[in-house]
């Protein structure tokens, strides 16, 4: 890719490739996937991972396949016996109704499609969707946004081309200019995936936003970013106003934008880098906190066993 005199004035889409490049470089890709569950169990992993620490999901997912032997166990079970199943996880009271309610949906929508009996509960058949198709599906389920639809099809085992975008990603693509701060993490998820080569396959994609996911948890972070050990640092506004360098003189938001009555060294702002619904108090299923632990790349991929682990979002 050409690059420009000021890298930092790149367009956003040549700077998200660039910036790509050097992640990739920095983070040995290809990265291997973390997780190789069946989508359906993708799903609830995900359902269960909204909002809640990693390590805690996965102990709540765990506990919910020992306690439940299929998922139509889980759908048929009184609400209380699942709630006590996912306690260790956020607002079980309002996910085992929702993760049950999900499993319902789900079983009508394959019996009125003509799925046979005892089959039924199954995602397996989105394989032969296109992924616009297969999001539309899952879409149409309570709780099921865009984060979720695309943790469904790139982190199960049907292996999708999509592009899923957790707060990490979405902090690091508004501090380097490659999307507005104003752009929530849910529409976040289309502008960015169509800013990808369309000839970049699943790997590739899940790549792009594991990189970018890792640079938030290990450079960029929430608070108080490493601009100064940033391999991107020459691409992202937010890092050289935070340093002194350019605009000179003059701070910027997390987006870029100047920011004209603050200083050249300022530190990083209270929500700054908060995306959409994050930090909001609610289980919103597509949204994690503003100031989400941070989770090693290392622990998610020891996480290969279909019902361990940590899940990807929370
Ligand atoms: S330069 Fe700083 S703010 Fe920009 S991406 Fe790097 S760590 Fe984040």
């Amino acid at each position: 890719m050409p690059v420009s005199a000021d890298p930092l004035r790149l367009p956003p889409r040549d700077k998200l490739l660039l910036a790509h490049e050097r992640l990739c470089a920095a983070y040995a890709c290809p990265i291997p996937y973390f997780h190789g569950l069946d989508p359906l169990s993708e799903l609830v992993s995900s359902l269960l991972s909204h909002r809640t620490r990693n390590a805690d999901s996965g102990r709540a997912f765990k506990a919910l396949r020992q306690k439940f032997p299929t998922w139509a166990a889980v759908r048929d079970a009184p609400t209380h016996a699942v709630q006590d199943a996912i306690a260790v996880c956020t607002w079980p009271e309002q996910k085992a109704p929702r993760v049950q309610d999900v499993l319902r949906r789900v079983t009508e929508r394959r019996r009125a499609a003509g799925a046979p009996a005892g089959e039924e509960l199954s995602l397996d058949f989105l394989a032969a969707l296109s992924p616009a198709d297969a999001r539309a599906w899952l879409g149409q389920m309570p709780g099921v946004g865009p984060k979720t639809q695309a943790a469904v099809l790139s982190f199960s085992s049907l292996r999708g081309r999509a592009l899923p975008v957790d707060s990490h990603h979405h902090r690091v693509a508004v501090r380097l200019g490659i999307i507005p701060e104003s752009l929530a993490v849910g529409p976040s998820h289309a502008v960015m995936e169509a800013m990808l080569p369309p000839d970049w396959d699943a790997q590739q994609v899940y790549d792009h936003h594991e990189v970018l996911m890792l640079h938030g948890q290990r450079c960029c972070f929430y608070a108080a970013p490493a601009c100064e050990r940033c391999q991107v640092l020459d691409l992202c506004p937010h890092g050289r106003a935070r340093l002194g360098g350019e605009p000179a003189g003059a701070s910027v938001t997390a987006a870029g934008r100047p920011r004209p009555s603050a200083g050249g060294h300022r530190g990083p702002v209270e929500g700054e880098g908060v995306t959409g619904a994050a930090g909001k108090g609610s289980p919103d299923p597509d949204a994690r906190p503003a100031e989400a632990k941070p989770r090693s790349s290392q622990r998610r991929r020891k996480s290969t066993k279909p019902d361990e682990g940590p899940t990807l979002f929370g």
